[in-house]
């Protein structure tokens, strides 16, 4: 099998079940393919890459989107602050997304995951984990963060359903419930600003010494937020959902909800070993165009620590007209 029916019979392998509607669109791709060198190699396909596959394939860009399957909001039962989607399962706005961009014919679908990209000259080489090579003028990474899980019993399992990182998308379904933050210093502090809004019963477990300034601590005071000192022991709960927190003095406190931001890692490496910086926060430094600090390599999605689907919507939809106007300068100027 030569390599462009592979890459046809691959994206429709991944894809028809899914989206048996898309199966006509890949047949005009043939033509696509025959330049072996896509315009764009997109990894990642959730909301950023797919927001940015659109902008490409209205285009008329030759896009090939290589994707795994695992966003960070995959345990999360629904999405919410999303215009036009709110209250849907993260996957059905997925699949919407991936069938309104799959019809347009120069967008493809292929369902992997890419372990390694090389930069030759102008051209980019993406090896995915099946062993297939794909090339292309420009990579965008829309690959989103990988959180982990600290420790704690239950956190794992409560985590995107009852253990929340963000009060827009899921602070307005436990308001009014008792509510944790599991948390210290200016970031339990910050969530303790914001949640207040939406209910009064709330504490901050910090989980060992307290690290809060004179000022904070008098506010915290001042608003009725308990600080609860105590090791965290374990997060009692019935499939996700919070029950209590146990704490090492053998006290517990029955919560609904508990607010905590894990620590987290790129979800790909390979930019990293491209030379892409990392911003202090660890997110992946892009300029206005989404573009990082090494030429044609740009990325989109939680490159802001604003995490949200309509942030990495946004930026996905800015990535994809940044390279195609990119790639329209380089043509435009090449000819005579
Ligand atoms: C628990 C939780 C709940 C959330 N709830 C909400 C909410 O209700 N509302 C809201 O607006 N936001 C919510 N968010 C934030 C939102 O999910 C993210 O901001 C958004 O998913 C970022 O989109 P993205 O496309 O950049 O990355 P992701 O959605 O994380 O997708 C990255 C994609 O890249 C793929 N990928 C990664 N590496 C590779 C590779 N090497 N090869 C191939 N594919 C790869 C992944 O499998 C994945 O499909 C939530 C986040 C979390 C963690």
């Amino acid at each position: 099998m030569n390599r462009r029916k592979f890459i046809i019979e691959s994206s429709i392998l991944a894809s028809t079940a899914l989206f048996s509607g898309t199966l006509l669109s890949f047949t005009h791709l043939d033509e696509a393919c025959a330049t072996e060198i896509f315009d764009v190699v997109i990894i990642g396909g959730s909301y950023s890459g797919l927001s940015a596959a659109m902008a490409l394939g209205r285009s008329l860009r030759n896009v090939l989107i290589i994707d795994n399957g695992m966003p960070s909001n995959r345990k999360t039962p629904h999405s919410h602050n999303f215009i036009t989607q709110d209250g849907e399962t993260p996957g059905d706005i997925t699949r919407v997304a991936k069938a309104q961009v799959l019809t347009y014919e120069t967008v493809l679908f292929h369902q992997d995951t890419a372990i390694n990209v090389l930069k030759t000259s102008n051209i980019f080489t993406v090896t995915t984990q099946s062993g297939k090579v794909f090339s292309a003028k420009k990579v965008l990474f829309a690959t989103g963060l990988k959180d982990i899980m600290p420790a704690i019993p239950g956190f794992s399992d409560c985590w995107g359903i009852s253990i929340l990182h963000c009060p827009y998308c899921h602070g307005y379904e436990v308001k009014n419930q008792e509510t944790g933050i599991l948390g210290n210093g200016s970031l339990a502090f910050h969530y303790a600003q914001l949640v207040s809004n939406l209910t009064h019963k709330l504490h901050i477990f910090t989980n060992g010494q307290a690290d809060f300034n004179t000022e904070q601590q008098q506010l915290i005071r001042q608003n009725k937020i308990s600080v609860v000192t105590q090791k965290v022991l374990a997060l009692e709960h019935h499939n996700g959902r919070l029950i209590k927190i146990h704490l090492e003095d053998h006290s517990s406190y029955p919560l609904t909800a508990l607010y905590a931001r894990p620590a987290f890692e790129q979800h790909s490496k390979i930019p990293m070993v491209l030379g892409c910086t990392k911003n202090e926060q660890g997110l992946l430094v892009v300029d206005s165009n989404q573009q990082t600090n090494i030429f044609g390599i740009y990325a989109c999605g939680d490159t802001s620590a604003f995490r949200s689907v309509a942030t990495a919507v946004a930026t996905g939809s800015q990535a994809g007209a940044a390279i195609n106007m990119a790639l329209s300068t380089e043509n435009f100027n090449l000819k005579e």
